[in-house]
């Protein structure tokens, strides 16, 4: 049964970006899980995924406009670096957690480290990059009722509720 909109499909993957990995799947015991056609992962490994089967490897070159989206100018914003004294060694190209106004928090790249102030980028870490994915499907089921009320997977089997 080819994989469609309204499937749970639980895969593995290895996203490389510029030649390096990035994060891999296949090293932890549990792969993704995700419901299909509800825009819960990048629409290019989305799109990739779809009309695929159960056992399937492949690769997938994503390209900015389907993954991340570009780079965008005016995303370097300096903050104060007291708002990063719960980071230990502050360095240009970490990826650090950026306390908001609002509440909650936003993932942001150091680019400069001054003397009481920082440099960072509010980019999504792989906006502007091609990302290379080789994946593997592992299993693929309808989703339950809950899942599709929710818009996400439940875990393997559907019964993974949340908080
Ligand atoms: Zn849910």
């Amino acid at each position: 049964m080819p994989i469609a909109e309204n499937q749970v499909v639980s895969f593995h993957y290895r996203l490389n970006e510029g030649g390096r990995q990035v994060e891999s799947s296949f090293d932890r015991n549990e792969p993704l899980h995700v419901l299909i056609g509800h825009g819960n992962i990048i629409p290019g490994l989305e799109q990739a995924l779809v009309g695929r089967e159960v056992g399937d490897r492949f690769s997938v070159s994503v390209p900015p406009e389907l993954g991340y989206g570009p780079r965008q100018e005016g995303m370097v914003v300096r903050v104060p670096k007291k708002y990063f004294s719960h980071v230990p060694r502050l360095e240009a190209g970490m990826l650090v957690p950026l306390a908001l106004k609002g509440g909650g928090q936003e993932w942001v790249t150091v680019v400069k480290v001054g003397m009481t102030a920082v440099d960072v980028d509010r980019n999504p870490p792989m906006a502007g990059k091609i990302l290379d994915f080789e994946v593997e499907i592992l299993a693929a089921r309808e989703a339950s009722s809950e899942e599709m009320a929710h818009r996400h997977a439940h875990g393997a089997d559907g019964t993974h509720a949340h908080g």
